[in-house]
């Protein structure tokens, strides 16, 4: 029997003399593994929707092993990141930390609207890449399970200090006065000591609907705090420096933030 479904393809690998199994995406079933059949020979007609980053439509059916692509069909391809390596090797982490963080057989619905949403942003650049990064950063890790508490003060409950001081690996937020008093207060604790308008960023990154996710402004002094903080605190919870990071990162000027 066959079946539709639509996705972003995250990762190819190849099999056999000329087949690839590729990791894609869906909103209802989270990562699926699907083998694309003789799509290394440049004549198949499945090349073009298979590649990684397109968003493609996929008429799938049970093989013995692996569920088979039977057509592929493009719905967006995401042309114009593959032009600009910058922005190809930030598309290329985006989806890596995809792979990384979702489920199988979950729904995964919201991750993939940000992963398409971040990307079109990226290609047509309606926002910069200093603005881009971190909202993606914390809100997948937010949907992924790692959302930070920073609603407020972790043992007073205050909303608003003259200093919040931010605790990436425990992902917890703490007033100043709280903060020296706490367990945590050592030399070797990491803590940000936010900035109040990247505070506001982080809470409107983490709670906001999506719909207004990535329109707020952030004083242009306050961006790189808020590029750092997004940046330690995705990897201290991934546990890893993912590859695509580290090739972004030797390409990207961060003195452009
Ligand atoms: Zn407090």
């Amino acid at each position: 029997m066959q079946k539709k479904t639509k996705g972003m393809i995250l990762k190819e690998r190849n099999i056999g003399e000329n087949d690839r199994i590729l990791t894609v995406l869906t909103a209802d079933r989270g990562l699926i593994e699907v083998c694309a059949r003789r799509s290394r020979s440049p004549k198949s007609p499945l090349t073009g929707a298979t590649q990684v980053l397109c968003y493609s439509e996929f008429c799938l059916f049970q093989g013995k092993s692996y569920e088979t692509v039977d057509s592929a069909e493009i719905i967006e391809s995401f042309y114009d990141l593959r032009l600009d390596v910058v922005k190809l090797s930030l598309a290329g982490y985006f989806v890596q930390l995809c792979a990384f963080l979702s489920p199988t057989e979950e729904n995964c619905a919201e991750v993939l609207r940000l992963l398409l949403n971040t990307c079109y942003f990226l290609e047509k650049e309606t926002y910069s890449i200093a603005h881009l990064k971190p909202v993606f950063e914390l809100r997948i890790l937010s949907l992924s399970g790692f959302m930070p508490n920073v609603v407020a003060c972790d043992r007073c409950a205050a909303y608003e200090s003259d200093e919040m001081v931010f605790l990436p690996l425990y992902g917890r937020l703490m007033c100043k006065e709280c903060y020296e008093l706490s367990e945590y207060a050592s030399p070797d604790t990491m803590c940000v000591h936010l900035h109040p308008a990247v505070l506001a960023a982080v809470r409107h990154i983490v709670f906001s609907p999506f719909e207004k996710l990535f329109s707020f402004q952030i004083p242009a002094t306050c961006r790189r705090q808020l590029y750092d903080l997004a940046e330690v605190y995705t990897q201290m919870h991934t546990e890893t420096e993912l590859k695509s990071w580290t090739i972004f990162n030797t390409l990207f000027d961060r003195g452009n933030i």
